[in-house]
């Protein structure tokens, strides 16, 4: 029972220093979130020891009575959290969700339509170098530069001519709503699959702040640490009719032993998720999201070349575009950083720079609403970002800023060693 800084100082010290960061930097990355203490309290529990394979009250080893308990009541929560027929919570994570998802849909070699990479989608949805992308078809479909908005008719032009097994509905970086509806009747149309990927956006459909794609699609899927706010995970939602082949696809189709003690802390979040502070946090979520795009469409903003995509947001991040400006995506994201603000580098549509530079940014604000942050500091932080892009800027005095933002909405107190 030695503890972790007697037995292994050299990983403490980078979790603790991990832990500094966190607290004293502004968390904007778009896809992370601060998960409760009692989460992250199930998560190193002792149900990291435990053999579980196979599902509650059939497994395939002995001993599983209180996983099965943690198991199901998981199961039980986030079916009644988004109104779904079939759970599974056993994937590792989004892209194992996704994996498990895809392939009880359809079979290597059958086509899917999914959000291009570059505007948007997730590597998952068809890129080149994932399984999704070697293993089948893949029909890209993109926004609209103009508008920057999800081009349907395109959806539907390609579904019509490729008549693929499944349309995949999600983004990772996309700032406004699909329309669930829309895409369902596409996929009725040529007889496909609709799967919905809300990874990014599924605790704001857990708040009722967005359309809940349960209520369309066959399959969701999502990660369980984003907007949703639990350990890093997986989930899949379905109808019934899909619950024998996603089950075998998750287990034995793609994994082994489930990760109960991640599984106990997603079944916390899930009661976390369905509480009114919940909803509250989520709707600072949204607000400052939309404090930022509104502040970084002002005329100065404009002046040094920053545009947001699609000249707003409805969700939890707002996407920079920088083509204008005289900082590339990577130029953006370490001036940021200098200042104490961690985002990343986005590609915009069409990008002329290449993916490791790109000319972008997608900013989230997730993490900063967990964190406590009002209207009024979401205000002060994208002050702070506005004058960070522009070309000459005091990076002192915002780091300042910064710090006393910091300081205000102490994270995590009393974990410090
Ligand atoms: N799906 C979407 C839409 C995502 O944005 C992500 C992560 O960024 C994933 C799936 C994959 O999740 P994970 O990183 O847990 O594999």
């Amino acid at each position: 029972n030695t503890p972790l800084h007697e037995l292994d100082p050299a990983i403490a010290a980078a979790l603790d220093a991990e832990l500094e960061r966190q607290q004293s930097t502004l968390e904007m990355i778009a896809s992370e979130n601060f998960a409760p203490v009692a989460v992250m309290e199930a998560q190193g529990s002792v149900a990291t020891n435990k053999y579980a394979e196979g599902y509650p009250g059939r497994r395939y080893y002995g001993g599983c009575e209180h996983v099965d308990v943690a198991e199901q009541i998981a199961i039980d929560r986030v079916k009644e959290l988004f109104g779904a027929e079939y759970a599974n919570v056993q994937p590792h994570s989004g892209a194992s969700a996704n994996q498990a998802a895809l392939f009880a849909l359809a079979q290597p070699g059958d086509t899917i339509l999914g959000l291009d990479l570059a505007h948007g989608g997730h590597l998952t949805h068809g890129m080149r170098l994932n399984f999704s992308g070697k293993q089948f078809k893949v029909v890209p479909y993109h926004v609209d530069t103009e508008t920057g908005l999800v081009d349907m008719a395109e959806v539907e032009r390609l579904a019509k001519e490729h008549r693929p097994k499944v349309i995949i509905a999600g983004w990772s970086a996309y700032p406004r709503k699909l329309d669930f509806a829309e895409f369902r009747r596409i996929a009725d149309q040529v007889e496909a699959y609709l799967w919905v990927d809300m990874a990014h956006f599924a605790g704001l459909v857990a708040a009722g702040l967005h359309p809940n794609p349960v209520e369309h699609a066959d399959v969701v899927t999502s990660t369980t640490h984003k907007t949703l706010g639990g350990p890093r995970g997986g989930i899949i939602l379905a109808k019934k009719d899909f619950a024998k082949k996603l089950n075998s696809s998750v287990f034995p189709g793609f994994q082994g032993g489930p990760l109960e003690h991640v599984i106990a802390a997603k079944a916390v979040s899930f009661k976390v998720a369905a509480s009114e502070d919940f909803k509250e946090r989520q709707r600072r979520t949204v607000e400052g999201a939309r404090i930022l795009a509104d502040r970084l469409t002002a005329a100065d903003a404009r002046e040094a070349g920053v545009n947001v995509l699609s000249g707003g947001t409805d969700v939890h991040l707002i996407l920079v575009d920088l083509r204008e400006s005289e900082l590339d995506g990577q130029q953006a994201e370490d001036r940021l950083h200098e200042v104490g603000i961690t985002v990343n580098r986005n590609a915009v549509p069409n990008d002329p720079r290449p993916p490791m530079v790109t000319s972008g940014l997608r900013i989230g604000t997730p993490a900063l609403a967990t964190r406590g942050f009002t209207a009024e500091d979401f205000a002060e932080v994208a002050d702070v970002i506005a004058a960070a892009l522009k070309p000459s800027y005091d990076a002192d005095a915002l780091k300042a800023r910064v710090k006393a933002l910091a300081d205000k909405h102490p994270l995590y107190p009393g974990l410090n060693k």
